[in-house]
């Protein structure tokens, strides 16, 4: 059992803490929740143009969520990232959140969100106890946005990026997906952004997630050769920097602002995996880019007064995480079948 706790003189102790470590020696103390597969955007690398959503009643209710939570906290776990779809298009978020930052053991508490709905919700959440947050936002040509998102309206999202100032959250950084033909020549635009609005930024390489309709090696857009155009203007430095994920970021000298590179293709960052994803639907999957995973809904609900067999069931899915991920472009089918907004970005 890899969470057995032996002292020195070999026995057993009882006191030592439950930790989640893999079989790999990793020690996962991150989860990412998605809470909804609903989304008001429909980003061309993440969703279909019409997609079909669960049904409610497969979907983890917030008080599901909530109890989840409490329990990998008492598992270790000490970060919770809240993603989906678009976490904060659920009816009734804002409870989780302050359900959520009332646990005592949770260090870290924060939210991916696309922006739409930040300008109504952003200090709410922070005083929720969200410390960071992240924005996704590839474009800011409004007409460009719009055809990477489908559905949304960047001048939203934009305002949504003020009130999160306003709101005062120890960091904001805006997360960017380059695709050749569509947004390639914006990286220095939204690094200029940035660097006026004193927040951080990461470009994301774009991963073999869901059956999109573009094929992806053609719009492929590498972070080495983002990382050249943006060091030919700016004295960038390496930084040691990190969140315990797969960004290695840059500090752009004299400004405020950190650049972070996300590169599933060209750095395999999963001897460091700290982290483990919960879909909406209550999957427990061990690896973003393997189908590897265990059902904690049937548990949830055969079980709702005793979190003992939950205990036992994330406990067990140590044995099962994967050595690493295995994202290949040239592939013809997606490499991971199920799109990233039911997985949780
Ligand atoms: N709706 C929220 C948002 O837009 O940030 C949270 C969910 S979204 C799935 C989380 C992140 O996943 C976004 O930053 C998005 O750009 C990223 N993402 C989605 N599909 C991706 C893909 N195929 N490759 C790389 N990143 C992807």
């Amino acid at each position: 059992m890899p969470n057995s706790s032996a002292n020195t003189t070999g026995h057993i102790t009882e006191k030592l803490p439950i930790r989640l470590i893999d079989q790999f020696g990793r020690t996962v103390d991150y989860i990412r929740l998605s809470i909804t597969d609903r989304c008001d955007f429909r980003c061309v690398y993440c969703m279909a143009e019409d997609m079909t959503f669960l049904p409610r009643n497969e979907v983890l209710s917030l008080e599901e969520c909530a109890r989840l939570v409490k329990v990998f906290v008492s598992l270790g776990v000490s970060k919770v990232r809240i993603t989906g779809g678009e976490p904060l298009v659920r009816k009734n978020a804002l409870w989780l959140f302050e359900e959520i930052g009332k646990v005592t053991g949770l260090n870290e508490l924060v939210l991916t969100t696309n922006g739409s709905q930040l300008e109504k919700h952003a200090q709410d959440l922070k005083n929720a106890g969200v410390k960071r947050i992240n924005i996704s936002v590839d474009s800011l040509d409004a007409t460009r946005f719009k055809k990477i998102t489908r559905t949304g309206e960047l001048d939203k999202v934009l305002r949504g990026i003020q009130a999160a100032k306003l709101a005062g959250f120890e960091s904001i950084k805006l997360n960017t997906v380059l695709m050749r033909g569509f947004n390639d020549d914006e990286a220095l635009t939204l690094v200029n952004f940035a660097i006026a609005e004193a927040i951080d930024i990461s470009f994301i390489e774009e991963m073999p997630l869901g059956d999109v309709n573009h094929t992806r090696e053609s719009t492929f857009c590498s972070n080495a050769d983002t990382l050249k155009i943006l060091q030919s203007e700016y004295p960038l430095i390496a930084s040691t920097e990190t969140t315990g994920g797969p960004a290695r970021y840059w500090r752009v000298a004299n400004t405020k602002t950190k650049i972070g590179f996300i590169s599933p293709h060209s750095h395999n960052f999963c001897e460091s995996c700290n982290r483990v994803r919960i879909t909406c639907k209550g999957e427990l999957y061990l690896c973003l880019g393997q189908e590897d995973k265990i059902d904690l809904m049937p548990l949830l609900r055969n079980h709702p007064d005793d979190d003992q067999a939950l205990v036992e069931a994330i406990l067990g899915s140590m044995a099962i995480k994967p050595k690493g991920h295995d994202f290949d472009l040239k592939r013809i089918e997606p490499t991971v079948i199920r799109f990233m907004s039911h997985t949780g970005g």
